[in-house]
């Protein structure tokens, strides 16, 4: 007696650690309590022995399955298993249940009375993170199943737009490209190394390449400008004009993870701008940069400028109303169109050449020294004494150029250009054909052309 009064102590005490309950009842129509361990009123709030006459009434007030246990059915079955783990749920004192896993046996006394008895542990946690995890699981699986819906509705827009799209997975290396795309630029670059290859192709117009590499990186890195305008090459082998408009899709650590690019033909819109842009930036009859756009160039070239030493030459056609009084018009612009030819053969690339008047043109020299400068107006007057052929007469000109040196005589074309005019016109005085670099003796000679002048 002693030995399982210890027994049943040790049973309790390791039980109630466990946080469970040990419940005995008979095996009769009202499962009457033999035994309930006191953990077990303690898990469902009820003093020790309280629910013995609550049982007898009714066992479903304190047992919650629904639909209830069929104790009958789960006698037979424990009769032939031995063993059986269910879940039981118990209504506490206070309203609320709990959930408990109870290992069950059918004990069977010498006189065949049946007795269940079970060893509960309360699981209402592990279900309701069991509960949360199917939802979670279901909401997954929603995400998924919507995830290949949108997929499937974007690969239809792929194959259905009518501009080229290409779409590249940065985890997977993969490159889609879409019918038109592959239709229009029949490309063939493999996965592997895909932007050095793009870059070793012939795919981008050569002048455009590092621009494409510097904007492809900048777009990957989320610095570059959107929607750049490049030259691909066609299948048919010409070169087009593209908008690329780029998404790109990136993880929460803004890794990019997909870029989609669509591919405009803006090539007719484009050249027409540009035909637009050039016909606004440059003179008609020479092709040389209007005043508007001469001005603009050479205070950029200033604003840009590092104190290197520049050079403003304005430069007129001596005595030009006697080529149009005597030959014409025409033969006139024929001479204007030839010398400023003869004007921009001179010059490098980088140096501003423009046409502000109508003999009168603009030369802004950079990064020379005051030598280079009197070399080249010497080369300017040689030129200008080589005959201009129209037809077959021939005209013999001279052009006078007046010199204003950056930053010495000025910081602005304005200033740079009133003491190169004023220059120009010492030249002319001195009896034409000549060239002349501005000195503050020329200051006070120099006309007042500030306050009426429209070539500034
Ligand atoms: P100067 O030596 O003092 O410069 O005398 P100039 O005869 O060259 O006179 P000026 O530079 O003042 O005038 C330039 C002339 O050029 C005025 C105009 O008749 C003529 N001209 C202006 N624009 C054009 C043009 O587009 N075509 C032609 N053929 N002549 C033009
Ligand atoms: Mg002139």
């Amino acid at each position: 007696m002693y030995k399982m009064a210890v027994d049943k102590l040790n049973l309790e005490s390791i039980v109630n650690y466990l946080g469970g309950g040990i419940l005995c009842c008979k095996n009769n129509s009202v499962l009457t309590i033999v035994y309930a361990s006191s953990s077990f009123y303690k898990m469902i709030g009820y003093e020790d022995g309280e629910i013995t006459a609550l049982f007898d009434y009714n066992q479903n007030l304190v047992l919650g399955n629904s639909p209830p246990i069929d104790w009958r059915r789960l006698a037979v079955s424990l009769k032939k298993s031995n063993f059986i783990e269910l879940e039981l749920k118990l209504i506490k004192k206070d309203g609320h249940h709990i959930w408990t896993n109870c290992h069950m046996r059918l004990m069977t006394e010498e006189d065949g009375t049946e007795y269940f008895c079970g060893i509960m542990s309360d699981i209402t946690l592990k279900r309701r993170l069991r509960k949360e995890q199917r939802e979670q699981l279901k909401a997954i699986k929603r995400t998924e199943r919507e995830l290949a819906a949108s997929e499937e509705r974007y690969r239809i827009i792929m194959e259905q737009a009518a501009d080229p799209i290409c779409d590249y997975n940065f985890k997977t290396q993969e490159l889609y490209c879409s019918p038109p795309f592959k239709e229009k630029f029949g490309i063939d670059v493999g996965v592997d190394g895909l932007l050095e290859q793009l870059y070793h192709s012939d795919l981008v117009y050569n002048d455009d390449k590092s621009h494409f590499m510097s904007d492809l990186y900048g777009i990957i890195d989320g610095t570059s400008a959107k929607n750049p305008e490049y030259r691909f090459k066609n299948t048919d082998g010409n070169y087009r004009w593209y908008r690329v408009r780029c998404t790109v899709i990136r993880d929460k650590k803004g890794e990019p993870l997909r870029m989609i690019a669509f591919i405009t033909d803006i090539d007719k819109q484009k050249k027409e701008n540009m035909s637009l842009k050039e016909k606004a930036e440059h003179d008609l009859l020479t092709g040389l940069y209007n005043r508007m756009t001469t001005i603009a160039l050479i205070n950029k070239a200033i604003s840009q400028s590092s104190g290197s030493s520049h050079a403003l030459l304005v430069i007129d056609i001596d005595n030009f109303k006697n080529v149009n009084d005597s030959h014409g018009h025409l033969a006139g612009d024929e001479v204007i169109v030839d010398i400023s030819t003869k004007i921009k053969n001179q010059f490098r690339e980088g140096d501003i050449i423009g046409r502000i008047g109508g003999d009168e043109f603009v030369v802004f020299l950079k990064d020379i020294p005051l030598l280079g400068v009197k070399k080249k107006c010497e080369i300017l007057q040689g030129l200008f004494h080589s005959v201009h052929p129209k037809d077959d007469q021939y005209y013999k000109v001279s052009g006078s150029v007046g010199v204003a040196v950056y930053p010495r005589d000025g910081k602005s074309y304005r200033e740079l250009f009133l003491k190169a005019d004023t220059a120009m016109y010492a030249a002319k005085g001195e009896g034409k054909d000549a060239y002349c670099i501005y000195s503050e003796e020329l200051r006070n000679v120099g006309h007042d052309i500030e306050k009426y002048d429209h070539r500034i």
